[in-house]
C-alpha cells in the first residue's frame, strides 16, 4: 500500500492543499499528518476543512496539544531565549488565529498512532518515540538513534518536529523524519518535503518528495497579518532566519545563517587579549573584526558565521612548504629540507577564482617561503588583480627577475609582509639563523626601493620583548610608517611545539581562518602542516571552498556547544 505522510502544516493551507493533491496524484491511498498544525504561518482555521475534506488522518503535535489546552506557550522545547522569543511571538499569533472549535478538535487527536498497514507495523509519532517534543535529528549519535528505535520496536517509525527530513535504517527499523510542509527545509529551496511510503512486509521503501505550492500566497498572508519579515523571508528563500540555536552543528552548518546578531553584540564578541594591532586601517585582522554584521538594514536577526568576527572572510594559500631558513619556532616545520608540497600554478589560479565566487574578501599567500615557488610573481599578479592580497616572505630572495616582476605590481592591492624579530642581530638570529637579521633589513630596504614598503611583524619571544620599541624606531628610521609594524604571538605548533615555545592554539580555542595547502583544507594557518598539526586538518585535497566553509562552521559549533567556551583571534598575519 502506498501512503503519504507530512509533518507540520504550520498554518500554511496552501502547502496542505498541495500535499493532498500531490499525494493522491502519486497514488497514495491514505494520507497522514504528524502534527503541529500551527506555528510560523498566518492562517489557522482554513486548515481544518482541508484536513477533513481530504481525509488526512492526524496525530497531535506539541503545538496542537498546547492550543487545545490553552497553554501560554507552544512547548516546542527550545532552550535559547532568542529562539523562544520568536517561538512565543508565533504562538501568540497562532492562538489568536485559531477558533475555539478547531482547538477543541485538536484536543481529540491522539499523540501517536500505531497500526499494522499492509502487514507492516508502523509507528507514527510527532517528536520521537521518547517525547512529543523530542528533536530527532539526523546527526544524533548512533546510540541515540537506537534508543529511540528500541522504545518502539515497530518495523517503521515516522516522526517530524525538527523540521528537517531524513531517513535511515536503524537496527532493521526504517526511520523517516518526514520533515514539515509548513516551511522549507533550510536548504535554499522554496519547495517543502513530505514522505511517500510503499508498505509491503519486508520491502518497505520511503521517498522524501519535494512539494511545490503557492509560496507567494503564503508569504502574502503572513505579511497581511504583520508577521515579522524575517519569517516571510524563509518562505521566499528557503533559508531559516530564526530558531537556529536549537540546531546541532551539522544541521546548522548546512543553512545560510548561523548566529543571532544580538549574540554577536553581547556575549559572543571575541576576547582580545593579544597585542594591539597597530595597523588599524590596514588589511589585517582588525579589518575583519571591525566589520561585524551588527548594523544591517534588512532587520534580519541572524548572520552567517562566515564573514562575522568569528570566521573572517580571509583565505590562506600555502604555495609551498620548503624555505631557505629553518627558524626553530616555525609553526609549520618549514626548512630547506621540508617536502615542498607545492600547489601547482593552475591550482592556485583556480583557487583564486573559487575564492572570489565563495565571497572571500582577502587572500594571504604564504609558505614556507613563497618566493621559492617558481611562478610566484605571476601568481601574485593574478591574485592581486582580483582580491586584496598579502604575501608573507622573509624578504631574502627578492632579487633578479623576482624583484623586477614584483616592482611591476607596485600600486596593486598587494602587500608584502615580512618578519623582523629584534633591533639587533643577536635577538633575531637566535631563532632564525646567523646572518638573517641583516639580510632581512636589506630586504626591507629593497622592498621600499621597489615601491612596496612592507608590513613588518615581530614574533614576540622572551628574548626580544624588551626590544619592541627599538624595532619600531628602527623601522621608522628606514621610512616605514608606524602602522606597518605589529607584534604577533609565538605559537606552539610545528618546531615551536617540539622546542616547547609559545602559546597553545587549537581548533577549539581559536578563530578559524580557512587555509589551503597541497594536503587539503585546514582550520588555521598556524596549523597548516598536516604532519605536526593533524588536529587542525579539515579535509583532503580537492575539497571545495564552499564545503570548507561548511566544515569550519560545523566544527565551530561543535567546539562551542561542547563546553560553551568562546574562541579567540590568533594573529599570525600581522
Ligand atoms: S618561520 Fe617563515 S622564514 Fe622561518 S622557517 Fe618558517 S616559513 Fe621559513
Amino acid at each position: 500500500m502506498r501512503i503519504a505522510v507530512c509533518g507540520g502544516p504550520y498554518a500554511n493551507p496552501y502547502a496542505l492543499h498541495a500535499f493532498a493533491d500531490d499525494a493522491r496524484r502519486r497514488g497514495c491511498e491514505r494520507l497522514f499528518c504528524l502534527g503541529d498544525l500551527g506555528g510560523f504561518g498566518a492562517e489557522m482555521d482554513p486548515l481544518w476543512p482541508i484536513l477533513t475534506s481530504k481525509s488526512i488522518e492526524c496525530v497531535a503535535g506539541n503545538y496542537d496539544v498546547a492550543l487545545a489546552r490553552g497553554d501560554e506557550d507552544c512547548g516546542c522545547g527550545y532552550r535559547d531565549p532568542k529562539d523562544n522569543e520568536y517561538a512565543q511571538l508565533i504562538y501568540d499569533h497562532t492562538r489568536a488565529a485559531t477558533s475555539p472549535q478547531f482547538a477543541a478538535w485538536m484536543g481529540t487527536l491522539p499523540t501517536e498512532r500505531r497500526e499494522t498497514i499492509a502487514g507492516v507495523d508502523v509507528h507514527m509519532v510527532h517528536g520521537s518515540t521518547l517525547a512529543l517534543n523530542d528533536f530527532w535529528w539526523e546527526s544524533l549519535p548512533p546510540d541515540e538513534h537506537r534508543q529511540r528505535v528500541r522504545a518502539s520496536g515497530a518495523d517503521v517509525v515516522l516522526c517530524t518536529h525538527s523540521g528537517l527530513p531524513w531517513q535511515r535504517t536503524v537496527d532493521g527499523t526504517l526511520v523517516v523524519n518526514v520533515g514539515v510542509i509548513g516551511k522549507p527545509a533550510n536548504d535554499g529551496r522554496r519547495e517543502v518535503r513530505y514522505a511517500v511510503l510503499d508498505l509491503e512486509a519486508g520491502r518497505t521503501e520511503a521517498e522524501l518528495v519535494p512539494l511545490a505550492y503557492d509560496w507567494r500566497a503564503q508569504a502574502a498572508s503572513m505579511r497581511a497579518v504583520g508577521l515579522p519579515e524575517c519569517l516571510v523571508e524563509t518562505v521566499e528563500t528557503g533559508w531559516w532566519t530564526t530558531c537556529l540555536e536549537i540546531l546541532p552543528p551539522r544541521e546548522r552548518s548546512r543553512g545560510r545563517f548561523h548566529l543571532y546578531r544580538s549574540t554577536l553584540a553581547t556575549g559572543f564578541r571575541p576576547a582580545d587579549t593579544g597585542h594591539r594591532l597597530q595597523d588599524e586601517s590596514g588589511e589585517g585582522w582588525d579589518k575583519a573584526a571591525a566589520t561585524p554584521a551588527l548594523q544591517d538594514a534588512t532587520g534580519r536577526p541572524v548572520v552567517p558565521l562566515f564573514g562575522s568576527p568569528y570566521f573572517p572572510s580571509r583565505l590562506w594559500l600555502y604555495t609551498n612548504f620548503h624555505c631557505n631558513l629553518a627558524c626553530d619556532y616555525c609553526a609549520v616545520a618549514s626548512s630547506p629540507k621540508a617536502d615542498p608540497r607545492r600547489l601547482a600554478e593552475d591550482q592556485v589560479r583556480a583557487l583564486v577564482e573559487e575564492a572570489v565566487a565563495a565571497d572571500f574578501c582577502e587572500l594571504y599567500i604564504t609558505g614556507g617561503e613563497p618566493f621559492l615557488h617558481p611562478h610566484i610573481v605571476s601568481l601574485l599578479d593574478h591574485a592581486s588583480a582580483q582580491l586584496p592580497t598579502v604575501v608573507l616572505t622573509n624578504a631574502m630572495l627578492l632579487r633578479g627577475s623576482r624583484a623586477r616582476g614584483l616592482a611591476e605590481l607596485a600600486g596593486r592591492k598587494l602587500t608584502v609582509q615580512t618578519s623582523l624579530d629584534g633591533a639587533t642581530a643577536a635577538t633575531h638570529d637566535l631563532h632564525r639563523g646567523a646572518g638573517s637579521w641583516q639580510r632581512t633589513l636589506d630586504g626591507i630596504q629593497h622592498l621600499i626601493g621597489l615601491g612596496l614598503p612592507p608590513r613588518v611583524a615581530l614574533t614576540e619571544t622572551p628574548e626580544n620583548a624588551h626590544e619592541i620599541p627599538a624595532v619600531a624606531r628602527l623601522l621608522g628610521e628606514l621610512g616605514l610608517p608606524a602602522e606597518n609594524f605589529a607584534v604577533r604571538p609565538l605559537l606552539r605548533r610545528g618546531f615551536a611545539e617540539h622546542a616547547g615555545y609559545g602559546a597553545e592554539i587549537g581548533a577549539d580555542s581559536s578563530i578559524p581562518e580557512l587555509t589551503v595547502t597541497a594536503d587539503g583544507l585546514h582550520w588555521h594557518p598556524a596549523g597548516a602542516d598536516k604532519a605536526t598539526s593533524p588536529d587542525m586538518h579539515l579535509s583532503g585535497p580537492g575539497t571545495s571552498l564552499e564545503r570548507g566553509k561548511q566544515l569550519v562552521t560545523e566544527h565551530f559549533f561543535a567546539a562551542r556547544l561542547a563546553d560553551g567556551s568562546l574562541p579567540r583571534p590568533v594573529r599570525c598575519a600581522v
